[in-house]
């Protein structure tokens, strides 16, 4: 089954950094504890919390607590709590809204990307609800080696 996510407001670090990987993440900056236990339960999240009273409570089951104070060792300390794969499927998804990219035409991002990237770039994605354009440039390949730095690929 696919891991889908639901990150209390501590973790918001966390939470680009799986949606960069590709995991459905669903992050809020304010969100009381009764509407995120309830996301999470009808939508089948795992909820990732720094909070240990937010675990104590009874409809709480399906949970992971992270103790690691930085993104970089949060995302380690998940990774041995569940399988993580943080390679197959870089940029599939938006960072900024959650939703899943969709390739776009060339053409039609030529004022919307520096000169210089769409010179480089064929392949471009853009977010269907903020619209932002997503390619695979330079920091594509930064952002790979902190992910396999993290958790190697095999
Ligand atoms: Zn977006």
């Amino acid at each position: 089954m696919e891991l889908k996510f639901i990150v209390d407001n501590m973790l918001g670090r966390l939470a680009k950094w799986l949606r960069i990987a590709g995991y459905d993440t669903l992050y809020f900056n304010s969100i009381e504890d009764d509407k995120l236990i309830d996301i999470a339960l009808k939508e089948n999240r795992i909820i990732l919390t720094r909070d240990t009273r937010l675990i104590k409570r009874k409809l709480v089951k399906n949970y992971i607590l992270i103790n690691n104070d930085f993104w970089n060792n949060q995302l380690k300390e998940l990774s041995e709590n569940i399988k993580l794969d943080l390679s197959s499927n870089i940029l599939t998804r938006c960072v900024f809204c959650n939703d899943i990219l969709s390739q776009i035409e060339k053409e039609k991002v030529i004022n919307k990307v520096p000169p210089y990237v769409f010179e480089t770039q064929n392949i471009f994605l853009s977010c269907p609800k903020c619209e932002r354009i997503f390619w695979q440039g330079t920091h594509f390949a930064e952002i790979k080696k902190v992910l396999n730095n993290i958790i190697p690929s095999s």
